[in-house]
């Protein structure tokens, strides 16, 4: 579904992407991993259109991706790293952002938040509440029915996992990768963990400041790296 080729990216004099290249196939997970400043957040970005590139091109479904296209951003749904839940916006409010955005009517975007709590294990009695009133796990539920309102064919999903204790963290990634076979969608997950990498990936991509190292199959890096960096990522992450 995405095609990059040759992506490069600076912030003022930083370069944080030299030359990315990747194909995410349809379907299946695809894992952008690495360590915290590689890069990972802005590739991702720009994947969606929300960030333009120096150079190279992007492509999402064939049509190429550029900043700001708001059509292209609705077949795709996002879930920024920390959640980015607006704290004056209920649960409701807050799932419901890009369809309210969209103008979508009242008992539509109330059917499908019906749908989508079912879906994401949402009490449906908590929509009305604020993020504050609500536990960490139960903020992550509501930031992925947000990123999942419009039946997006694509799921971006940054360090979803982020703040989360380990029970809680290991229950839900069980669910989503549960939900995500269910749906069968397109997911791309930006982590720095490379045991989540390695549960959730069909294909794992590994950065090392602003550059792929190696990308394929969790196995593939383990039999045959083709850096010492895979191997000492590898292992000091696991
Ligand atoms: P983490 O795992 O910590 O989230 P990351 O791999 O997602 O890291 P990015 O957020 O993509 O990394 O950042 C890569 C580099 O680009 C960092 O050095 C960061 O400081 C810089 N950077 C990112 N966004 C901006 C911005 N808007 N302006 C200036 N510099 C930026
Ligand atoms: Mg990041």
């Amino acid at each position: 579904v995405f095609d990059i080729r040759g992506v490069t990216k600076s912030f003022g004099a930083t370069a944080v992407l030299h030359g990315v290249s990747l194909t995410v196939p349809v379907a299946g997970t695809t894992v952008l991993v690495g360590p915290s400043g590689c890069g990972k957040s802005t590739l991702l970005r720009l994947m969606m259109g929300l960030e333009g590139a120096d150079g190279g091109t992007v492509t999402f479904e064939g049509d190429p991706v550029t900043a700001g296209d708001l059509a292209l951003r609705r077949r795709m749904g996002y879930m920024v790293q920390g959640g980015g839940l607006f704290p004056h916006l209920t649960a409701a409010g807050n799932a419901a952002l890009m369809a309210r955005f969209l103008r979508w009517p009242r008992d539509r975007i109330a059917a499908r938040l019906a749908e989508l709590s079912a879906l994401c294990r949402f009490p449906s009695d908590l929509l009305s509440r604020r993020p504050a009133a609500l536990s960490g796990g139960q903020r992550q539920r509501v930031a992925i029915m947000r990123a999942l309102m419009l039946d997006p064919h694509v799921i971006l999903l940054d360090e979803p996992f982020g703040a989360l204790d380990t029970l809680v963290r290991h229950d839900l990634q069980d669910e989503l990768k549960a939900l995500f076979a269910d749906l069968g969608k397109t997911v791309v997950l930006v982590t720095h963990d490379m045991t989540e990498a390695a549960f959730f990936a069909d294909q794992v991509v590994l950065m090392r400041a602003g550059r792929i190292i190696q990308s394929g199959p969790v196995a593939a890096l383990v039999d045959t790296p083709k850096d010492p960096f895979v191997t000492r990522f590898l292992t000091a992450h696991r």
